[in-house]
C-alpha cells in the first residue's frame, strides 16, 4: 500500500491541464476511471484530456465522454498526467517513455506489482479496482459527483469484480456502489450494455472458441483459444472475448483457466490467465513478461498458439503442483 493522497490532491488542486492515460487493451475499470477523472477535472473548470492508445471496446462506447478520448497526445503539454490502473508504466503503450519524462505524474493503481512510478502514487492492491480508489480521490477533493462519473465509476467496479462474483468484491466495493447508485449511476443501463446485450457474431464466435476447450492435468487446468482466423470469420473484435475466459474457470475443479488470442502480427500470442483459489497467476504471466493479480493476470509471449499453449500448460501445471 503506498498512499499519498494528500500529495495527489495538492496536484490535483493546483494544476490547471491534464492529461488522463490507463493502460491498452482497455476494460471497464480502465475507461471508467479515465472518464470519470476526466469529467471531474473538466467540472472543476481544468482542460483534461481523456488518452487510450487503443479504441474504447463498443460495450462502453456509450459511457458519457467516451467520444472525446483521444489515441495521440503529447504529454509535455499538459501541468499533470494522471496514470489510472497501470501495475507498471509500459501499459500505457506509445506514451510510456514521454509520460515517464513528465515532471509531475499521479499514479492510482490496484496492481500489487505497482511500485509507485508517479510523483504521487494511490496503490492499494486489495482494492476491487482502480475505480473505487478513484471515487475516493474525487470524494475528498469534493468534485462534484455527477450522474455521468457516477456511472463511470459503478461500472468500473462491477467489471473488474465481474459482477461480484470476484473475491475481490470486499465491503468498500459494495458501499461504494451503493454511494453511486445513490448519485446517479445508471446500473441498469450497466448490466444491459455489458452483460446481457451481445450481438449474434459474438455468439458464433464464442461457440467457435469454446470447441476449443482443453482440459489438462486431471481437470484442474482447462483453456481455450482463439485465431485471427476465427475473428475474421465472425467478423468480430478482441474486445468479443471478453469474459469468455471465465467459462473454463466456472469449471467444477478447475484451479488455473486460460483463454489465447494470435494477434494481428501472427507471431504473437496474448493470454488471459484466472485461477479460483490461491494460484498465483500474475506470478505465472510474470514469467511470460506479463503481470496482474493473483486471481486474474495476462501477457504476451511470442510463438505459435500450439506452442505458447504447450508452454503455457506446463507452467500452470507445476504452479498448481507447488501449492
Ligand atoms: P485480462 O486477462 O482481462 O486481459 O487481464 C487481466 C489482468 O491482467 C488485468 O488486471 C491486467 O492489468 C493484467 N494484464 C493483462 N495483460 C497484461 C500484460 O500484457 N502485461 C501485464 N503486466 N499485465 C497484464
Ligand atoms: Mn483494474
Amino acid at each position: 500500500m503506498i498512499d499519498q493522497r494528500n500529495e495527489i490532491l495538492a496536484l490535483l488542486n493546483s494544476g490547471s491541464s491534464f492529461l488522463v492515460v490507463s493502460h491498452e487493451n482497455p476494460d471497464g475499470d480502465c475507461i471508467g476511471a479515465t472518464l470519470a477523472l476526466t469529467l471531474a477535472l473538466q467540472g472543476m473548470g481544468k482542460r483534461a484530456v481523456a488518452f487510450n492508445d487503443d479504441f474504447v471496446p463498443h460495450y462502453l462506447r456509450w459511457l458519457a465522454g467516451a467520444d472525446e478520448l483521444v489515441h495521440t497526445a503529447d504529454p509535455a503539454a499538459f501541468d499533470v498526467v494522471c496514470v489510472l490502473d497501470c501495475g507498471a508504466p509500459d501499459r500505457i503503450g506509445k506514451l510510456t517513455e514521454r509520460v515517464l519524462a513528465h515532471p509531475r505524474v499521479i499514479d492510482i493503481d490496484h496492481h500489487g506489482a505497482n511500485e509507485g512510478f508517479g510523483l504521487a502514487n494511490y496503490v492499494a492492491p486489495t482494492a476491487s479496482s482502480t475505480s473505487e480508489l478513484l471515487h475516493g480521490v474525487l470524494k475528498f477533493l469534493g468534485a462534484e459527483l455527477t450522474p455521468g462519473i457516477a456511472t463511470c465509476l459503478y461500472l468500473g467496479i462491477y467489471t473488474d469484480t465481474n459482477m461480484f462474483k470476484n473475491a475481490n468484491s470486499t465491503p468498500e466495493a459494495y458501499q461504494a456502489c451503493g454511494e453511486l447508485v445513490a448519485a446517479g449511476a445508471e446500473s441498469m443501463t450497466v448490466a444491459k450494455r455489458v452483460y446481457i446485450e451481445t450481438t449474434a457474431e459474438r455468439l458464433q464466435l464464442m461457440a467457435r472458441v469454446l470447441s476449443t476447450l482443453q482440459i489438462d492435468d486431471d481437470g484442474r487446468i482447462a483453456g481455450m483459444v482463439c485465431t485471427q482466423r476465427d475473428l475474421h470469420e465472425f467478423n468480430a473484435k478482441p474486445e468479443d472475448l471478453e469474459t469468455f475466459v471465465e467459462h473454463p474457470r466456472a469449471i467444477i475443479g478447475v484451479r488455473a483457466a486460460y483463454l489465447l488470442r494470435e494477434l494481428e502480427d501472427g507471431v504473437t500470442v496474448k493470454g488471459s490467465l484466472r485461477s479460483n483459489d490461491d494460484i498465483d497467476v500474475a506470478e505465472v504471466a510474470a514469467t511470460l513478461g506479463g503481470g496482474g493479480h493473483v486471481r486474474a493476470a495476462g501477457f504476451r509471449a511470442k510463438g505459435t498458439i500450439a506452442e505458447v499453449r504447450a508452454l503455457l500448460v506446463e507452467k500452470l501445471r507445476r504452479a498448481v503442483a507447488d501449492q
